[in-house]
């Protein structure tokens, strides 16, 4: 097989964000290969563990996957303040002597944002709606290395579990564990009412207390974080749209903070959030103003950090962006302007340390983790949709063993990632799912 077709074959996806499938990524020639390192979310460990545990690994990954595309440069992305990893980073490069850089990053937030990561070590700004291969560039993230590294189906996941649980840690599951296994691994809630964010506190998936049994382990889930039930970042997650809107319109003092501060808008892309708010507050959310809401990459530095008011620009993004997408309406550019970064964006950078403190999350953040608990459960619930694109085919029958590693769901010629069994066990297939159950 070749490289691409050995990816896909794995079913492997960018383990960093939306899951987009890496043999379509990769199928490119690039000038510049970027490993996003960062892991700039708050409170998660996942990415330092695995290049602190598997630095050979990723380096000889980012060979392969540079000379794969040609690239010229190949970078491996860190922050500064990741000492320990870079030294694991750098000695792996001498030791395999290979021609690979190490980028050292500031600890801001999102500087692990694809645009703002080519700006950081590239020097360039990707246009809007445009992705990095736009300017000779692909960047991926480090499970997503290790994965193509490893030519294996990916069947399991390291993830960071930390908050109000007894024992914060990082554990390895197979996908398809239920998330309520996944806090039991780490000695369980130690509150009651609480509600759990996947993924990382600023750009996670509010997941209910009632609903963690039904809810599964994707191969893009890097975070389980358990917060009390009143939490200011769950609070926001409780608004509803409507609610959202209403306080928009009472309450937006038009200060411009959240366009001010929007990483987008200081890489160089015309998105003004404050427009977005005044149009929304006078329900005019599918205005010429509003369009700019399609360049929102959902960091929430707006609603998280900027807005003194406590409102929600991110979310009314969101909206507007949906409402858009229902009718088919893009943002363009018409007059084919280039974007130039703003002057005041090094002054502008979100320290992480102050943003954990507004979030009221430092009393989670562990500096290290060095185990990982391994657990096998009974059962998986294998999602066939966990990457851009169509869902998989089954491809097995009712009733079928299957063990570890076996293809289960097929993409077939179409854009998404194939779906392999996590544990060893008979098959029922039911909606959207197939159940994998030990006998
Ligand atoms: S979430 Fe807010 S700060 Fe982030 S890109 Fe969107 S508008 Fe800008
Ligand atoms: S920061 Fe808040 S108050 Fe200021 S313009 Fe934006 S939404 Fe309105």
């Amino acid at each position: 097989m070749t490289f691409l077709e050995t990816i896909k074959a794995s079913g492997v996806v960018g383990a960093g964000g939306a899951g987009f499938p890496t043999h379509v990524k990769l199928n490119a020639k690039a000038d510049i290969l970027i490993i996003n390192a960062i892991e700039c979310e708050p409170l998660l460990e996942t990415d330092k563990y695995l290049i602190r545990n598997f630095p050979e690994d990723l380096v000889k990954g980012t060979e392969k996957i540079g000379s794969e595309i040609s690239a010229k440069r190949k970078v491996i992305a860190l922050k500064s303040k990741n000492k320990k990893e870079i030294a694991k980073v750098r000695e792996a490069i001498q030791n395999l002597n290979l021609d690979i850089e190490v980028k050292e990053v500031g600890n801001f937030y999102p500087a692990g944002d694809e645009q703002m990561l080519v700006r950081e070590v590239a020097g360039v700004t990707i246009l809007p709606t445009q992705i990095p291969l736009s300017k000779g560039i692909v960047v991926t993230n480090v499970a997503t290395v290790l994965d193509v590294m490893s030519e294996m189906p990916v069947t399991h996941r390291v993830i960071t579990v930390t908050g109000e649980v007894n024992s914060p840690t990082l554990i390895k599951v197979p996908v398809g564990t239920s998330i309520k296994e996944c806090l039991e691994l780490a000695g369980g809630p130690k509150i009651h009412g609480f509600k759990v964010i996947l993924g990382g506190p600023m750009m996670g998936k509010p997941c209910n207390e009632e609903d963690i049994s039904t809810t599964y382990v994707t191969k893009t889930l890097g975070g389980i974080i358990v917060l009390p039930e009143d939490h200011a970042i769950i609070n926001r997650h409780n608004l509803s749209i409507k609610h959202i809107l209403s306080r928009a319109a009472s309450a937006c003092i038009q200060c411009r903070m959240c366009t001010d501060l929007c990483p987008r808008y200081l890489n160089g892309h015309p998105l003004y959030p404050h427009l977005v708010m005044r149009a929304a507050a006078f329900s005019d959310t599918k205005g010429e103003s509003c369009k700019s809401a399609m360049l929102c990459c959902e960091c929430g530095i707006c609603e998280m950090y900027a807005c003194p008011m406590g409102l929600s620009p991110k979310t009314i993004n969101q909206y507007v962006k949906t409402e858009f997408l229902k009718e088919n309406v893009r943002w363009e550019n018409k007059e084919g302007l280039e974007y130039e970064v703003s002057d005041m964006r090094e002054y502008r950078k979100v320290p992480t340390e102050r943003l954990i403190r507004r979030l009221d999350l430092s009393k989670y953040v562990k500096h290290s983790f060095d185990d990982v608990i391994e657990y096998e459960p009974s059962r998986a619930i294998i999602s066939l949709k966990q990457h851009i694109g169509a869902p998989a085919t089954p491809i097995v029958d009712e009733g079928e063993y299957v063990v570890k590693g076996q293809l289960i769901a097929s993409i077939g010629e179409s854009l998404g990632a194939n779906v392999h069994s996590s544990i060893d066990g008979l098959v029922s297939v039911k909606e959207g799912y197939i159940i994998v159950e030990k006998r």
